[in-house]
C-alpha cells in the first residue's frame, strides 16, 4: 500500500456562547479544526487531528509514494521535521487510523488491547462561583460522573480554594475531584501574572491534601523540572502534569528527577502513537501513572481514548465538559457521534477499524474554511 495524497481541510464551529478557559487568555468564540486526511492507493483514508493550528504541508516530503505501515521511519522522519511545523503527531495518528483500516482492527487492539471503556472524569475548563460550581457538581453525578476536575487560575489562590472547599462539601466522598492550576505555560497577557511560585504551590497542595484532593496538575512551569520534584517531595499528594511536554527525552528528564505520579502525554501533542507507547513503557517502569490529556476535539479525544484503553490501567480518562460552553456536539462537532460518558461515567471505546469514527460530511462542508483547506 502507498500514501498517494494528503489533504488538510480547517474547519471553524461557531460557539454558542464564549468559552472562557484557564490556559489562554482570549475566549474561545470559533472552535477551530485542522484534520488531515492521508489517502491511499488502496482507497483507504486516514484522519487525524490535533488541537494546534499546524503547517503540515512539508510531510508530502516524506509521506508521498511511502508504506504507511512503516511507522518507525515515519515517527523519525516527523521527529526531525517538527523543528520546521511544531507538532505533526496528527499526521502519525492518520496512519494508524489507515493501519487500523487495513487490518480491520482498532487501533487499541493493535497496540496491546485492553479495556473497552473508560472511567471518565469530567474536565471543566472554566473559572465560577462557588455556587455555580456546587450545582455544576451535583449535576455532573447525577449523570453519571464519579470525578471531576476543577481549574484553579484566580489572582487569589484563597477563591480557588473557596470554590474546591464548597464542592467537596457538597459532594462528600461520592466524587474523586482533581484540580488543575493550568501554571504549565505561560501565554502573554495571561489573565494571571501573578503565576504561583514553589511556596505558592506547595501550601496550595497542602490545603489540598486536607481537602482529599486526587491530583494537583501543572502547578509550575513545564519546564521547572526542578521546582516540580521538590514540590512531589514536599507533599502528600498527586502531582500531574506534562501534557505541554513532548518526546522521549523530556519525558526521561521529568521522570528521573521524580516531577509526577501522573503522566499526561496527549498523543497529538507528545509524539503519536509511537513514542507514547515508548513513554507508557518508561512511566511504567518508574511505577508512576499515565492518563492522557484529550482537551483537543473529537478526534484527538478518540487518538487519546484508544491510547488509554491500550495501556491496560489508566486510572481515569480526561473527558471535556462543561456545559454550557463546552459540551459534546461542540467539541465532537465533525463526528457523526459525539463521544459521551454512559449512566455509571464510563466512555465506550470505538470497536470500529482504525479510530472507530465516522466524519459528519454534512458538517465538514458547512463549517469548513474554504479558503484555508489545501491538497499538498
Ligand atoms: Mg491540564
Amino acid at each position: 500500500m502507498n500514501i498517494t495524497g494528503i489533504e488538510i481541510r480547517v474547519l471553524e464551529y461557531p460557539l454558542e456562547k464564549p468559552f472562557v478557559s484557564t490556559w489562554q487568555p482570549m475566549p474561545t468564540v470559533n472552535h477551530r479544526v485542522h484534520i488531515v486526511f492521508i489517502h491511499t492507493d488502496e482507497g483507504i483514508t486516514g484522519i487525524g487531528s490535533g488541537g494546534v493550528a499546524a503547517h503540515w504541508d512539508i510531510a508530502r516530503l516524506f509521506l508521498l509514494g511511502q508504506d504507511p505501515f512503516a511507522i518507525e521511519q515515519h515517527v523519525q522522519n516527523m521527529r526531525s521535521f517538527a523543528f520546521f511545523i511544531g507538532r505533526p503527531w496528527p499526521l502519525e495518528v492518520a496512519l494508524w487510523d489507515i493501519i487500523g483500516k487495513a487490518t480491520g482492527q482498532p487501533i487499541y487492539k493493535l497496540l496491546g488491547g485492553g479495556q473497552e471503556r473508560l472511567r471518565a472524569y469530567a474536565s471543566t475548563g472554566e473559572l465560577r462561583s462557588p455556587e455555580q460550581r456546587v450545582e455544576d457538581a451535583q449535576r455532573l453525578r447525577d449523570e453519571g460522573f464519579r470525578a471531576l476536575k476543577l481549574r484553579f487560575h484566580r489572582p487569589n489562590p484563597r477563591d480557588d480554594l473557596r470554590v474546591l472547599e464548597a464542592v467537596r462539601k457538597a459532594v462528600g466522598d461520592s466524587m474523586d475531584i482533581m484540580v488543575d492550576a493550568n501554571y504549565g505555560w505561560v501565554i502573554a497577557p495571561d489573565r494571571a501574572p501573578q503565576r504561583w511560585d514553589l511556596r505558592t504551590a506547595i501550601s496550595m497542595a497542602r490545603a489540598m491534601e486536607e481537602l482529599g484532593v486526587y491530583w494537583l496538575e501543572e502547578p509550575l512551569y513545564c519546564y521547572d523540572y526542578d521546582g516540580l520534584a521538590e514540590l512531589r517531595r514536599q507533599v502528600n499528594l498527586r502531582i500531574a502534569g506534562a501534557e505541554l511536554n513532548q518526546g522521549l527525552h523530556e519525558f526521561k528528564i521529568l521522570l528521573e528527577k521524580g516531577c509526577f505520579d501522573v503522566y499526561q502525554p496527549d498523543i497529538t501533542f507528545a509524539g503519536g502513537f509511537a513514542q507514547c507507547r515508548q513513554i507508557a513503557a518508561m512511566v511504567q517502569a518508574h511505577g508512576k501513572t499515565i492518563t492522557p490529556h484529550t482537551w483537543t476535539n473529537g478526534i484527538g479525544l478518540a487518538a487519546n481514548l484508544h491510547f488509554a484503553a491500550s495501556l491496560g490501567l489508566c486510572p481515569y480518562l480526561e473527558f471535556p465538559y462543561d456545559p454550557p460552553n463546552w459540551t459534546p456536539e461542540a467539541r465532537d462537532f465533525m463526528l457523526a457521534e459525539p463521544f459521551r460518558a454512559d449512566e455509571e461515567g464510563y466512555v465506550k471505546v470505538p470497536q470500529g477499524p482504525g479510530l472507530g469514527i465516522e466524519l459528519d460530511e454534512d458538517k465538514l462542508k458547512r463549517y469548513e474554511a474554504a479558503d484555508q483547506s489545501r491538497i499538498i
